[in-house]
Formats: C-alpha cells, structure tokens, sequence
C-alpha cells in the first residue's frame, strides 16, 4: 500500500514550501494509529529523508544547490483522501549542517534540558494574528480602496454580520482543517481591524507548540489559496490606526501551574519568571519578529518595543497576567512582545530558556535597558543570589501598570 506525503519545510525568508512524495513504506502497526502522537511514533520512522534545489527557495547557490530535509513531524493531509501525510521537515546542508533560520535543533536542545529543580513540562498557547488579503488589491477584505476605507475599527472584532467580519468562511475552514490534521487549534475569532482574524495554537508541550504552529500556518496558506485570497502575517501591514498583528504567547511550567508542593505559589514562580524576561528585554525583542517595531508603538494593545512592562488584566503592558491566575494563586501568564511573523521555536524557547534554565544573574556585558542607573550594580554584582536580583528587579525597575481592561 502506498501513502501520500507533502513534505513542508521552511524555505528562503521563512515562506513555506512543499512537494509531493509518493511512498509504497505502509508498516504494518499503522493500522493502530489512533492519534499524531501513534502517527510520529510508528510512521516517522519509515519516511526518509529527500532534497530538494535551494537556489530555487534563496536558500543555496546554483553551483551546490542541494537542500536535505529531514522529517520531524508529522500530521493527517486534510486536502488529501485518509493515507496521506503532511511532513514538516527540517533543513540541511549536505554536510549535516542546520540551515540558518532552521532553528529548531536550537529549541529541541533547550527544551532537552535537565532542570536541577524538576520544573519542567512547559506549556505554550499561541494566539496566530494574521490579515487576508484580496490577491490583487494587496489590501485586507473588507477595503475596496485606500482612499475609502471602510469604518473605523471597533465594530470588528468578534463581530458577525456581512458589513463587519470579511473572511470568516477562510477561518473557519482552517480551523476544520487543522482539527482534521490533528493540530491542537483550541479557537478561533474575528479580529480588531477588517480582514484581520486570529486562531489558538495550544496548550502544547515543548517543541510541539513550534511545529504545531508552523503545520497550521502552511495549513491557514494552502486553505486560503483554495479561495484565492493571500495571508499576510506582516505585524503591521496598514498604517494608521489599524491594529498590527501579534503571537501572543501563553506560558507556564508545571510549578506555575500547581506550586512546587512546597509553599511556594504558582504565582510567585510567575513572578520570578516575569522579573527574568523584563532583565533580559532587549534579548528577546531582537527574537520576536522581524518589523516589530512598526507594531508595539505602546498603542492598538501593545507595549513600547524599547520599555519592558507587565500588569494584571492589562492589554498595554509587554506580559499580562490573567485575573483567574492572580485569583487561583497559579496558573500562566502571557507574552504580548512576539509579532506574527515570529518563529516559534525561536520564541517559545527563548522564554523557557530565560525562566528556567537560566539562573537569573546578570551576565557580564548583558544590556539591560531596565536599568538605568542601577545596571552597574546589576551586572557587576554576579555573586547576587536569585531571589534578590529578582526582587531588585521587581521593586525597583519594572513599571507596573494597574488593571485596565479593553477588550
Ligand atoms: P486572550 O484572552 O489573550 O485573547 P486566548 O483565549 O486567545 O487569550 O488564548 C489563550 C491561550 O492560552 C490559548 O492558546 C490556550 O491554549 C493557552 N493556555 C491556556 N492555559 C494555558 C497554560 N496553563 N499554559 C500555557 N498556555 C495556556
Ligand atoms: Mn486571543
Ligand atoms: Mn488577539
Ligand atoms: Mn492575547
């Protein structure tokens, strides 16, 4: 018996390409698969590598052009009948070596890491923005010109109705699909501008959440080229006051989730986590997204790219905790700073990385633009234990700001 397979991978400037590979490998155990998860255990490992011409994807030059891709993951084809595969792949050079912006080998090895205090299990719930866009018009539905745009935002999001929510047949069937591919899509809803909508990718575990995310982007292209309409995952594709588009990313440990069973809350290790990620700001703004900067103007719900802030309900402040989390005393926490267009192995990553696996002392030469006027202190001082730089970090830096609630 044969299967079908789409193997997808990340090409030159991060656009995602794929070609069909038709294999006679059908093991016997398939018949058992019930889930992705039996999927990845029984069938990855009868797919083989291929290649493909990386002069053709700005990603090799014409006189050794060959691109391996190794299969990491795999989902259900929903464009295709029962027996075919959608492969996500990483990409190689001939030599073995990761491509430049195939960092998920970097995500996979943070996420192997052993923590001495046993908080593991990180959890991410992404929130993927994106406009569709007429193919010819190169504007979102729902805007026939510039020069006469439709009513200013407000009656969009999570609307209804012919003159308010442009695209949502697209939507929808992304969400189906991506159900039927096995994806973890928890939601989906119209957005703040015309044409703009947004789905969850989550909770997943690890690097899951990245290879998730990226299957339901290639999912979201191949469905809204079905109905020939383009996706921009631009962070702020229309000047003016239109919102840009985010990847809000969702986190928690095990410990945030539950307390350490010791007396310390899910709460504090949220805060701790949080004082981490405002100390090393800069380092994390230069991994969330190309253009981020024409989007987090400190207006449409975002923070300022430059300043790092956090606050409970609020959606202006780099990182927001939920009220329920603040109530329960546990739960996660959410990183507004990631743009649209972010690789998520790269982000999601990152925060586990910070939060958890490093120690929380300043490194020397680190830039912390919190810190103006104490950074001195905190970068010469490295035998501060953790619980004081975090408090000092905590007391005297961060800018918090009170509960305001939009939407
Ligand atoms: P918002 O209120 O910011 O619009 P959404 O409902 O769009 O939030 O998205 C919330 C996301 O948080 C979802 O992707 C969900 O999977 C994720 N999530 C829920 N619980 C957790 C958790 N404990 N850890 C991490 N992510 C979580
Ligand atoms: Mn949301
Ligand atoms: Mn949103
Ligand atoms: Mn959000």
């Amino acid at each position: 018996m044969v299967v079908i397979c789409e193997y997808v991978w990340i090409g030159g400037n991060n656009n995602l390409r794929s070609k069909t590979r038709i294999l006679d490998i059908m093991p016997q155990s398939l018949s058992q698969v019930t889930s992705v998860k039996d999927l990845n255990s029984l069938l990855l490992p009868h797919i083989p590598n291929w290649n493909y011409d990386g002069s053709s994807t700005a990603q090799a030059s014409g006189h050794d052009s060959e691109v391996i891709i190794k299969p990491v993951s795999i989902f259900r084809d929903p464009f295709r009948t029962a027996g075919s595969y959608l492969v996500l792949c990483e990409t190689y050079t001939p030599k073995g070596e990761p491509l430049s912006n195939n960092h998920r080998p970097y995500a996979t090895q943070i996420f192997d890491t052993k923590l001495e205090n046993g908080d593991s299990e990180p959890w991410f719930g992404i929130e993927q923005e994106y406009f569709l866009m007429h193919r010819v018009r190169k504007l979102p539905l729902g805007f026939i010109d510039l020069k006469c745009p439709p009513s200013p935002q407000g009656q969009y999001y999570c609307s209804i109705g012919a003159e308010n929510a442009f695209g949502r047949k697209i939507a929808n069937e992304h969400m189906m699909y991506c159900l039927m591919a096995g994806i973890k899509i928890c939601g989906i809803n119209a957005e703040v501008a015309p044409g703009q909508w947004e789905y969850q990718i989550g909770p997943s575990i690890g690097i899951d959440s990245g290879d998730h995310l990226w299957m339901s982007r290639y999912i979201l292209e191949r469905v809204a080229e079905k109905h020939d309409v383009s996706v921009s995952l631009d962070p702020k594709p229309l000047e003016g006051d239109w919102n840009g588009s985010g990847c809000h990313t969702n986190y928690s440990t095990k410990y945030m989730r539950k307390g350490d069973g010791n007396g310390k809350t899910g709460l504090e290790y949220i805060h701790e986590a949080i004082a981490k990620l405002g100390s090393r700001h800069t380092e994390h703004m230069v991994v969330y997204g190309a253009g981020n900067e024409k989007r987090m103007t400190g207006e449409h719900e975002t923070a300022s790219f430059d300043t790092f802030s956090w606050g409970v309900a609020n959606r202006g402040t780099s990182v927001r905790i939920g009220n329920e989390t603040l109530q329960n005393e546990c739960g996660y926490f959410e990183d507004r700073r990631p743009s649209s267009n972010m690789n998520p192995y790269l982000v999601t990553a990152k925060i586990y990385d910070t939060t958890t696996i490093w120690n929380g002392l300043q490194e020397p030469n680190s830039v912390n633009t919190l810190n103006e006027g104490g950074e001195d202190q905190l970068v010469n001082d490295t035998t501060q234990n953790i619980e004081k730089n975090i408090d000092l970090v905590i007391n005297d830096t961060m800018e918090f700001v009170g509960d305001v609630c939009d939407f």
